[in-house]
């Protein structure tokens, strides 16, 4: 497991936006814990056509913190 910071992957909004949230993505939010070999899609609108693919760990100036679920 790896700790996500504010700004990457694991806690933006984004962060496998384009379904709904699992349970491994509310899990990560809740303990900023994420594991390395996780990856999601990023549904932000410039990324999304591209179907970008990322890491909890990934990072861009499009991060927008996610609310927290639960
Ligand atoms: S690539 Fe950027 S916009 Fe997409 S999930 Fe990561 S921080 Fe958010």
């Amino acid at each position: 497991m790896q700790h996500v910071h504010d700004g990457q992957c694991g806690l933006c909004t984004h962060f496998g936006e384009t379904h709904s949230a699992t349970e491994k993505i509310v899990q990560i939010r809740r303990t900023k814990e994420a594991p390395e070999t996780l990856v999601d899609e990023c549904g932000h609108p410039r990324h999304a056509s591209l179907h970008l693919v990322v890491t909890p760990i990934s990072g861009c100036n499009g991060f927008e913190l996610a609310h927290m679920i639960s």
